[in-house]
């Protein structure tokens, strides 16, 4: 039997994208090829905040006692090897149950089950189909990766996404989304690393991709354009998000209204953090 190392597993309110407001449960997977160290930073710098924690992560036992940062990447302990501990490794049977006992029901009503990270298409391709085919989840009916948009499919998942429900006998009408948060110069990261328009354009053929840009500034908001660009050259057709920078509300308060009126003006869509609003970002939420 497959199984996942999961950092958190939690049932919230969709805050960004396509299913904002969307009641979901959240299955965040361990593990990232990024680290993000320049969100919220003067550009060219790097927090050290999750390094700094990472120091004393003998203070922390579970996900809900650690500290949120407001630099960086806000999920940090997803990825970060100091916090491994305290993501088990579980079968898709411990966490098909584990859902079933935080759904509100005991079946799927409209929630939606969110796949993220971390980067959740890293290792983990190869497991989501135990996952996916488990009795529990035959009432689900949406499903949404949230990727950074560097990991290709591979062709054994791919396949299963396109026929693996039919092979089955599972539901045939299942809506496969990829919200695709590919990271711009300001993340710290390295745009020829970053912006991979052919995998991304990829993910159009088996399911509804759309990109979703973390913005503060007009040079964020002109990387943005200049990435939908290489995009829309590689045939990429989904929509454009833009999304306030902003883990913590005092900074994403500060441009939110900014980021809707530069997506407005080129047509494009404002993804809120209704999250941060809601349940300050807490982690679980
Ligand atoms: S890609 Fe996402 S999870 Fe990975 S470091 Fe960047 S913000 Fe964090």
């Amino acid at each position: 039997m497959s199984k996942i190392k999961i950092a958190e597993l939690f049932y919230s309110i969709q805050g960004e994208g396509r299913y904002m407001g969307v009641p979901s449960v959240f299955l965040r997977t361990f593990g990232c090829n990024f680290k993000c160290a320049g969100f919220g930073m003067p550009r060219g710098e790097l927090s050290t905040e999750a390094e700094d924690l990472a120091q004393v992560v003998h203070l922390y036992n579970t996900y809900e006692e650690l500290p949120l940062v407001s630099t960086g990447c806000d999920s940090y302990a997803s990825w970060h090897p100091s916090f491994k501990e305290l993501s088990p490794m579980l079968t898709s049977d411990a966490i098909a149950d584990r859902i079933m006992e935080i759904l509100p029901q005991t079946h799927w009503e409209s929630e939606h089950l969110v796949i993220t990270g971390g980067e959740p298409l890293l290792g983990w391709q190869r497991a989501y189909p135990d996952l996916l085919n488990h009795p529990s989840m035959v009432g689900l009916k949406e499903i949404t990766f949230e990727t950074n948009g560097t990991q290709k499919l591979t062709e054994e998942f791919k396949k299963y996404l396109t026929y693996g429900w039919l092979q089955t006998g599972y539901r045939t009408d299942r809506e496969i989304t990829f919200s695709v948060s590919a990271k711009l110069p300001a993340s710290g990261e390295k745009w020829e690393e970053a912006i991979c328009p052919e995998i991304v354009q990829e993910y159009e053929e088996v399911g509804t991709a759309y990109l979703k840009f973390v913005v503060a500034t007009e040079q964020d908001i002109a990387d943005a354009e200049c990435a939908v660009g290489a995009y829309r050259a590689a045939g990429f057709k989904g929509h454009i998000y833009l999304m306030p920078v902003g883990g913590v509300e005092s900074v994403y308060t500060l441009n939110a209204k900014n980021v809707a009126l530069a997506a407005m003006k080129r047509g494009w869509r404002y993804s809120d953090r209704l999250q941060v609003p809601l349940f300050k970002n807490e982690w679980g939420t």
